[in-house]
């Protein structure tokens, strides 16, 4: 039997996917890149923007011919379309899914398969894969030893509840998996070839705070995610350690210093700000004020001189003004950060804003603002980058594309070089040729490239 997943969405999901995956790799299933060869359809969704969601019943819409033909094929849902309630709306509206799954649990799909298909017969053994190695990840076989940077979840749900936002209502409460489940994930997929993890939470800063009164585990840091950074820092074979996304709340100076000290941590922070001005902050109940956020650039510029910082950025929140709006875009372009992931508000079911600020800021104004940040984000990304021509930076090499290795910085920027030789998995040392705003070009250098590590 074979299996196809299709993915939208955050890293989350991504992990979630990979969680799947290997979850069918348990039972025995084999990957397919072609949807056409697939016994198993799963479509792992996002309702973050109604673009998403849109995307997600389009592509359920093209399953059901298929299904039509071929009534044996098992057609699965995943994700925040199904969200942790019960969704019986959604079964009768797409008649032909088999089953639904909430995000981050592939167990209603394993279920399944194995009351339909009679898979793994034996009790006993299905106990044994799924009990002791349940946190193991089986990659599929096209990655293992190929795949280079994977994703582990460390915070499940959110509990913040922003007025913009649906991830509350779709993923449940905050709720973080426990050390030894998170090592045992990590150490997996190392031995599959993995040299860079990302951890991840919707608030990856408030890792663990729920876990500290709880569990038997003894956090070391006040910081509860310093001690997970701590450990993977010594895991063998391991190169490099990210974590996303942070909230600007909580993150402490102890984390920073932990990113700071710790050889295989980045120092690239992903730090979202939303918004610049302070009463559209108040309205989207961030928690913190534009100033707030212009003292903790500075702080994580003080920690880690070199690094860089990501944000996400909401245009056509409702009411927001046109100086509201300025506010944002001079914030930006005072601040100077790496990268700036842009949306345009969208408004989503059950949310505060939703139900109580009108959606007034028409779609061509949310067009025009968003342009006007990307243009802005464009000029100085490309200023900031052009700062690293004829620099060596260390790349972590993914893969190759068109002819050409492509890699990244410690500070997550994408580096493009052509080599005869097997960069993949491997750190080589780059001296930068031509820089652009997305991407940087570089030579591999001779005398210290020969470091092959793992
Ligand atoms: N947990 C992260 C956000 C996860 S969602 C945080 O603390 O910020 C990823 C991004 O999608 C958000 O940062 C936000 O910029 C965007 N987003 C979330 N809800 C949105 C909505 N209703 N409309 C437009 N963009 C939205």
């Amino acid at each position: 039997m074979k299996y196809h997943v299709w993915t939208e969405g955050c890293q989350m999901n991504v992990a979630d996917s990979q969680r799947l995956e290997s979850a069918f790799e348990k039972l025995g299933l084999e990957h397919t890149p072609r949807v056409a060869d697939a016994d198993v359809i799963v479509l792992n969704t996002c309702v973050v923007r109604q673009s998403a969601e849109d995307r997600a019943y389009s592509y359920l819409q093209s399953l059901r011919p298929l299904k039509d033909k071929r009534p044996t094929v098992v057609i699965g849902v995943m994700g925040c379309l199904v969200g942790i309630k019960d969704n019986r709306r959604l079964k009768e509206k797409f008649s032909w899914v088999d089953v639904f799954a909430p995000p981050s649990d592939p167990t209603p799909m394993i279920e399944f398969l194995r009351q339909r298909e009679g898979l793994a017969l034996d009790q006993a053994e299905v106990a044994q894969r799924f009990a002791a190695q349940d946190y193991e990840i089986v990659l599929p076989l096209h990655q293992r030893g190929q795949l280079v940077a994977a994703h582990v979840p460390v915070v499940l749900g959110c509990s913040h509840a922003c007025a913009f936002c649906i991830i509350p209502f779709r993923r449940g409460v905050e709720r973080s998996r426990s050390v030894g489940e998170i090592m045992a994930e990590a150490r997996s997929l190392v031995a599959q070839g993995v040299k860079e993890i990302t951890l991840l939470g919707q608030i990856v800063d408030r890792y663990g705070y729920d876990l500290k009164s709880l569990s038997n585990f003894k956090f070391q840091s006040e910081t509860p995610l310093v001690d997970v950074l701590r450990l993977l820092n010594e895991m063998q074979g391991l190169e490099r350690i990210r974590f996303l996304t942070s909230h600007p709340n909580w993150m402490t100076d102890e984390l920073l210093d932990a990113v700071a000290e710790l050889p295989k941590v980045c120092e690239h922070i992903e730090v979202p700000v939303q918004a610049g001005d302070d009463e559209v902050l108040a309205r989207m109940k961030r928690g913190y004020t534009a100033d707030d956020y212009r003292r903790l650039v500075e702080r994580i510029r003080r920690k880690l001189p070199g690094g860089s910082i990501a944000t996400d950025i909401i245009v056509g929140f409702p009411g927001e003004t046109e100086a509201q709006f300025l506010a944002t875009y001079d914030l930006l372009a005072e601040l100077r950060l790496d990268v700036a992931h842009i949306a345009k508000y969208s408004p989503r079911p059950q949310t505060l804003a939703q139900r109580t600020m009108p959606d007034d800021v028409p779609p061509e104004e949310k067009e025009r603002r968003r342009k006007a940040i990307e243009d802005l984000q464009e000029r100085i990304v490309g200023e900031i980058n052009a700062r690293l021509l004829n620099r060596a930076v260390e790349v972590l090499v993914e893969d190759q594309h068109k002819g050409k290795w492509r890699g990244r910085t410690r500070t997550n920027k994408l580096v493009f070089f052509e080599d005869e030789r097997d960069w993949r998995g491997k750190l080589a040392n780059v001296t930068l040729l031509w820089t652009g705003p997305w991407s940087l070009l570089g030579a591999v250098n001779a005398a210290d490239s020969q470091r092959i590590s793992g």
